[in-house]
């Protein structure tokens, strides 16, 4: 008898020996895709801020070829799609493959294992990047469908804009109420995100509340060879204040970094399996398309600050993986010479060359646990397998 009891008290030692061993260095991936984000865009911020970027921060940088199945110069849904499925997709086509089958994304494998799931946006949240995490359209148009989908998400918190697709339906439907059936707080205004305690929750917030206004571009927004004209051009460019509560969104700068922070604040508590963010900094598109150099530059100064903010919670937190990267490039952004005398200072001014997307190779910046797997070159779809390998 008590070599029966010895041997099952061996036996359990095992497994919980064997269990500690499986289990991986990366609990928590956070992604955050800067849309249209080349090397135009980080030259920008590289040249124009004095102290250390987050970019500079990085221990692994990578490059991503962003092509779409269909053409070299991919859009936003299918470059969402292949950096959320890991398969290439046609131009205009969401969340699914060129058959218009269903795809399933890294944070829906995510749930799977037992990790709560985050995505926080400074764009609607039924726009093309965030919705290839969660669903599965051919036209990118069909924002009722996608923000049906989006109830059905099952993300444990989601912050950005986008409440007509909730409640200005063809339908009739209010899915805010489906919303809070479904065991969500839902919230319109930042204050109300900001102050909240919940532990699962649906900010929309007004648009105005979720970007920077710049001033309106001088060249509409537009695209060339074909390629989309993005929401994120008329952001870019819209002066729309309604709704915005500036007694709480005081800076410009300020959304999208106390956006990612609250979340995180979410994610963390009581999940022993670890979890998924999904980031979107969606507005250096529009920059782009519109050809706006100011606006580009700021925009990305923006950016700086929610990547410092991410980089400051891997270090704190080293089971972190932090992935950043561009769904694609956009407005062929660069620095071109200008003439100009000795010792004088001038103003960094970036030069396009299209209004539409390119297909040049984006960068890819990786932090903290499992970051040695994003080094050398690699293809969009690699990026959210590297992380399954990392996490499954
Ligand atoms: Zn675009």
């Amino acid at each position: 008898m008590k070599k029966l009891i010895l041997g099952s008290f061996v036996a359990l030692l095992l497994v919980l020996t064997s269990c500690t061993a499986q289990r991986k260095p990366v609990q928590n991936v956070i992604y955050l895709i800067g849309d249209g984000m080349g090397f135009g865009a980080v030259s920008s911020l590289l040249l124009s801020e004095s102290e250390v970027t987050g970019f500079e921060m990085a221990p692994v940088i990578g490059l991503n070829e962003t092509c779409s199945a269909n053409n070299y110069v991919t859009d936003s849904p299918a470059g969402g799609t292949a950096l959320a499925t890991g398969t290439r997709t046609c131009n205009g086509y969401m969340g699914v493959d060129p058959q218009g089958q269903q795809l399933e994304s890294i944070l829906k494998k995510a749930q799977q294992w037992n990790k709560k799931t985050g995505i926080v946006v400074n764009t609607v949240l039924t726009e093309a990047t965030p919705g290839a995490f969660y669903a599965g359209v051919k036209k990118r148009s069909e924002s009722y469908r996608i923000a049906e989908q989006f109830v059905e998400s099952g993300v444990d918190v989601a912050i950005g804009s986008g409440l007509s697709a909730f409640i200005n339906r063809p339908d009739s439907v209010d899915l805010t109420a489906s919303l809070i059936e479904k065991g969500y707080d839902v919230y319109l205004d930042w204050k109300s995100v900001l102050q909240t305690t919940s532990q699962r929750f649906v900010g929309i917030l007004p648009m105005s509340d979720v970007h920077r206004r710049n001033k309106p571009s001088t060249q509409s927004a537009g695209a060339a060879d074909g390629a989309e004209v993005c929401l994120a051009a008329r952001l870019a460019a819209s002066q729309d204040d309604a709704g915005a509560d500036t007694t709480v969104l005081s800076e410009p700068n300020e959304y999208l970094a106390k956006a990612v922070k609250k979340a995180l604040s979410v994610l963390e508590k009581d999940s022993p399996d670890g979890f998924f963010l999904m980031v979107e900094s969606a507005i250096i598109d529009g920059y782009g398309h519109n050809n706006d150099s100011e606006g580009m530059i700021e925009e990305m100064q923006e950016f700086n600050q929610t990547l410092k903010a991410l980089v400051a919670y891997v270090q704190e937190h080293p089971n972190t993986l932090l992935v950043v990267t561009a769904d694609h490039e956009t407005g062929g952004t660069s620095v071109a010479y200008k003439s100009h005398e000795v010792g004088e200072t001038v103003p960094l001014q970036l030069s396009f060359s299209t209004k539409g997307h390119t297909g040049t190779v984006v960068p890819v910046f990786a932090y903290g646990a499992g970051a040695e797997a994003f080094a050398g070159i690699m293809k969009n779809t690699d990026i959210p397998k590297r992380i399954e390998n990392l996490i499954k």
